[in-house]
């Protein structure tokens, strides 16, 4: 663990850039530079941390990705590949540009090789400080039987299934005999919502059973899968983790994701409007025990459903910056990106839990280029026009600006979109208000569909578990308006037509 006193044994240099921060580092002394080895908004979300803090930002960006937000707004930025997208995935390219650009630290981000832990592990060896936990962890929170395993032998109560990997589909059909449909086929490493197939009886499980293997081995370079029961509508509820390397651990409270398409989060939610206090209190003590069990730190996520009892279960672990934090900064005002920063350099956290409050609701709506008309198939291409929502309690992390072209290599999110308000039904008007006013012109996004859950009376009324998107196609069924070049181009066809020209 390098902690801040063995940083300046070592000869680093601490005061240059921090003299103006007195209360945020204490003792003067912080990271001088910090590799982002990201993209897009989050990269961008890094950079930010790092000026506020007073410490260098180190962007890399491939080919595609020359003009790209990130690149503009990191201090620097270099050029790691032709590739549009190996380049943000080869760990010993991005280490060694670490350390020949003299960066102290390296943030992950989210995605890319974040939940690697080759690149934990490399950077330990190369005395370039990893802002995350360390690659044990990494590992064993990154194989979901691992994770559920440890999790059980610490007393948090998980789903029922498979005590390993599935050997073949014969012990998956006697698993699921013995636990009882539906069941939930999974890819033991997988993430982002992908490789996952409910199987409400033996005959799906049958087909699903070599699906799932190949998506695991496409998606996630590994073909372990596992079972367990799937729990009916339930919703999904995650603690905000924050551990430092003195053992103290705290939550920032839970979020409600169950606004989900495919298993993908679209919507998210803190504090979850769907909990009573007494509840609250208990899934809160439940991430810090669950933490603690396997020695947590830095920034993480606990991940749990609800099922129509009220009964929680362990889903898994998330050991990274997650893409929904904003949600948790904006009720807690806690600077989530600074304090794994904080956290990595080896300070103490800043807040014992009592002194976490939260205030009001906050809600993300990941703005995707897509087209919910057709599938929410990707759309990718010139932002033509882009005007950012403001006013109260409006919140952008973007990646995208007027002119930008958004490749079509990467995750199809090009906004996040976090409103805040103080009480639920002002929350989702703040977001209907706030959708409204955020105009993106060039491609197809998500925007006019949130809209259209901002209005629906289950939404408003707070009771939706992860079956209401499916149980919602209705809401796709939406008129958008015109882009105004195309308003006048349609107006002037019309002139063109009544007069016979
Ligand atoms: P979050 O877990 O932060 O709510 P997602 O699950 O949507 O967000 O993941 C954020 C990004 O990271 C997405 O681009 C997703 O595809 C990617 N991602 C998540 N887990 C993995 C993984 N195990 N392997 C590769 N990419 C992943
Ligand atoms: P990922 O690593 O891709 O985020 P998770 O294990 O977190 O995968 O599951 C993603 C989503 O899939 C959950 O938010 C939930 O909606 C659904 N899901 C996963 N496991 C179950 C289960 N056992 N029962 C019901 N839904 C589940
Ligand atoms: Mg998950």
């Amino acid at each position: 663990m390098v902690s801040a006193s063995m940083l300046q044994s070592a000869g680093f240099e601490c005061q240059k850039y921090h003299t103006t921060l007195g209360n945020l580092n204490k003792d003067n002394c912080m990271f001088k530079k910090i590799l982002i080895a990201n993209r897009g908004e989050i990269a961008v979300r890094i950079v930010r941390a790092c000026s506020e803090m007073g410490i260098t930002s180190a962007a890399i960006y491939t080919d595609a990705d020359r003009h790209a937000l990130h690149v503009k707004k990191a201090d620097e930025a270099y050029n790691i590949g032709s590739d549009p997208v190996q380049g943000y995935l080869n760990a010993h390219n991005i280490v060694n540009l670490a350390v020949a650009a003299g960066c102290d630290a390296l943030h992950p981000g989210y995605g890319f090789l974040s939940e690697n832990p080759v690149l934990s592990d490399i950077c330990a060896k190369r005395g370039v400080k990893f802002i995350g936990p360390n690659p044990d962890v990494i590992t064993q929170m990154g194989d979901k039987i691992q994770a559920r395993n440890a999790m059980i032998g610490a007393g948090i109560p998980c789903v029922p299934g498979s005590e390993g990997n599935l050997e073949d589909v014969e012990e998956a059909r006697k698993l699921a005999a013995e636990i009882g449909y539906p069941v939930m086929l999974k890819a033991t490493n997988g993430g982002g919502g992908r490789g996952i197939r409910r199987c409400d009886n033996e005959k799906e499980l049958l087909s699903n059973y070599d699906r799932v293997i190949s998506e695991a081995s496409k998606a996630f370079g590994k073909p372990e899968v596992f079972l367990e029961k799937c729990v009916v509508n339930p919703r999904h509820i995650e603690v905000q983790i924050l551990a430092d390397s003195h053992g103290n651990v705290i939550h920032l409270f839970e979020r409600d994701c169950s606004i989900q398409r495919r298993n993908q989060k679209l919507i998210e939610i803190a504090p979850s409007p769907q909990l009573s206090q007494a509840q609250r209190d208990y899934i809160g003590t439940l991430g810090v025990k669950a933490a603690k069990a396997v020695g947590y730190e830095n920034a993480g996520t606990v991940e749990f459903l609800l099922d129509q009892d009220n009964r929680f279960y362990f889903m898994e672990m998330n050991t990274r910056l997650q893409v929904e934090h904003t949600v948790t900064e904006t009720i807690t005002g806690i600077d989530i990106v600074q304090e794994q920063i904080r956290i990595a350099y080896g300070h103490e956290l800043q807040y014992k839990q009592e002194e976490v409050k939260f205030r009001g609701y906050a809600m993300e709506y990941r703005i995707n280029a897509e087209d919910p008309k057709n599938g929410f198939l990707p759309s990718f291409g010139k932002i033509t026009r882009y005007y950012a929502p403001g006013g109260p309690g409006v919140r952008i992390d973007a990646a995208m600006y007027s002119g930008y072209t958004i490749p079509p290599y990467f995750d199809s999110m090009c906004a996040k979109l976090t409103v805040w308000a103080l009480d639920w039904p002002s929350v989702v008007e703040r977001g209907r208000r706030a959708l409204d006013d955020m105009v993106v012109y060039g491609v197809k996004t998500t925007i006019p569909y949130y809209q259209e859950i901002m209005k629906h009376p289950d939404f408003k009324a707070a009771t939706f578990d992860t079956s209401f998107v499916e149980m919602h196609p209705e809401l796709t069924e939406y008129t958008t308006k015109l882009p105004p070049e195309l308003f006048a181009a349609a107006i002037a066809a019309a002139i063109a037509a009544h007069e016979g020209i």
